[in-house]
């Protein structure tokens, strides 16, 4: 085993719970001690020991660009330069909203936070207060970070309220959040006949990043958006992961269909900590000093993430980005696919612009239970072998991966030939 990254780890788990600041780095889903990183630059990240892996995490999607972008970190050393903090408003947030709305047609007007989480818990608060309903829906395996109302799994049956799944949620909370299957649209019909007029918002990553990368099946997306505006109810869409990574105007781009609000991180803060959430300018309104949903926050439009945000997503509307984004992603799970079928391994793949999934199943999964059913012992066995490699991707076989616009023809040539190996001692 490497040895800083063991005696870090060890270290840390002296006064950070788990060793970690958040949990999926922990490795717990893998086993194996977690690298602890050094630099990352491009494609590859540089562990505690100096050893290199070409990076299919990408801090998690915001490094669509590559690691440190020399025009992201001189926006970030200019705007450090004068002043880290003013808790005043600056030119800087305009702009950064002005990109934003320009960017994202539905979002007619928008607000800056600072991570992802705080995006989902705003806008749940905001469809709450416009539409004075408390119930939610959300769906099986997508996740919208770790507000209490959000952290909830689904009830004995199909109408009733959810169960937390985390300590510390009040059951009182939980019991606001109906639960449903990812893909299943009968069911949300079902739960809207029954009690329509209660609900404030579905919110649903449009296409799911959270239990591996799963896609949305012909009419679920319309079908939510046709629900919603006959029951009054606000059509959230979560696209902090697939914002700008799956394509310039994210999932609603793709499928063209357009939701009341739309939460977003990640790629905006081209790696610094900048979410954000807008969309209907009646339904924006609503926030206060505007209206009387309160929302707020000491750092929110930090200028130095702003600043960063700003020049990720103007690199992303180079000629041909997405193309290109999108032609290295196909490149590798084309490329996996073939390796594994030689190998005779049961292995498939899918992607959508610099989004992959991988799954130890004979046929790309379609629902949770589908993703659950992968074999998890495999793709453990294919992280750990590929780690070995130099090919660091998700620590877990229920998340999706992620290429960026610095990884070349030969980076994921290499990583093919190195799976292909893999393979070869799994098949
Ligand atoms: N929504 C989605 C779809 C996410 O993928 C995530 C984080 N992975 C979040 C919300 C929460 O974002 P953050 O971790 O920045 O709080």
């Amino acid at each position: 085993m490497t040895s800083r990254n063991a005696a870090l780890f060890e270290r840390a788990q002296q006064t950070i719970p788990g060793g970690v600041n958040s949990p999926v780095r922990a490795f717990r889903s893998v086993g194996g001690t977690p690298r602890f990183i050094d630099r990352a630059e491009g494609a590859r990240v540089w562990d505690a020991d100096g050893k290199a892996y070409i990076d299919y995490v990408g801090s998690w999607g915001p490094a669509i660009t590559g690691h440190a972008h020399p025009a992201i970190v001189e926006a970030v050393r200019e705007a450090a330069l004068k002043g880290l903090s003013f808790g005043a408003p600056t030119e800087g947030e305009v702009e950064m909203a002005e990109l934003l709305c320009e960017m994202l047609p539905s979002l007619e007007m928008v607000r800056l936070v600072s991570s992802g989480t705080e995006a989902t818990m705003s806008a749940i608060r905001l469809a709450r207060g416009f539409t004075g309903r408390d119930a939610i829906i959300k769906f099986e395996g997508c996740y919208h970070g770790h507000a209490d109302s959000l952290l909830v799994k689904a009830g004995s049956g199909l109408l009733t309220f959810g169960n937390p799944s985390s300590g510390g949620v009040p059951e009182d909370f939980a019991k606001h959040t109906i639960v449903l299957d990812f893909n299943d649209l009968d069911q949300v019909e079902a739960v809207f006949k029954a009690r329509g007029d209660q609900i404030a918002a579905i919110i649903v990553e449009p296409i799911a990043g959270n239990m591996n990368l799963i896609k949305p099946r012909a009419g679920f997306l319309e079908g939510l958006r046709r629900l919603c505006t006959q029951y009054g109810t606000v059509l959230i869409f979560d696209e902090v992961m697939t914002g700008f990574r799956v394509g310039p105007r994210g999932v609603q781009g793709l499928y063209g269909i357009t939701p009341d609000l739309t939460t977003l991180g990640k790629v905006i803060g081209g790696g610094m900590p900048v979410g954000a959430f807008g969309g209907r300018r009646d339904i924006m309104e609503k926030i206060a000093p505007l209206g009387t949903v309160y929302q707020a926050g000491t750092l929110s439009g930090s200028p130095v993430a702003v600043a960063a945000g700003k020049v990720s997503l103007q690199l992303t509307r180079e000629v041909g980005f997405y193309d290109r984004l999108a032609a290295r992603t196909a490149q590798l799970v084309d490329g996996l696919k073939v390796a594994a079928d030689d190998a005779g391994v049961g292995f498939s793949a899918d992607a959508v612009g610099g989004m992959f999934g991988v799954y130890f199943s004979a046929a790309v999964p379609a629902s949770f239970a589908d993703v659950m059913a992968s074999d998890r012992e495999a793709f453990n066995r294919f992280f750990h072998a590929m780690l070995d490699a130099g090919h660091y991707f998700a620590p877990s076989a229920f998340e999706a991966g992620f290429v960026s616009a610095a990884h070349g023809e030969a980076d994921i040539e290499a990583t093919i030939a190195a799976a292909r190996k893999v393979f070869a001692a799994l098949g």
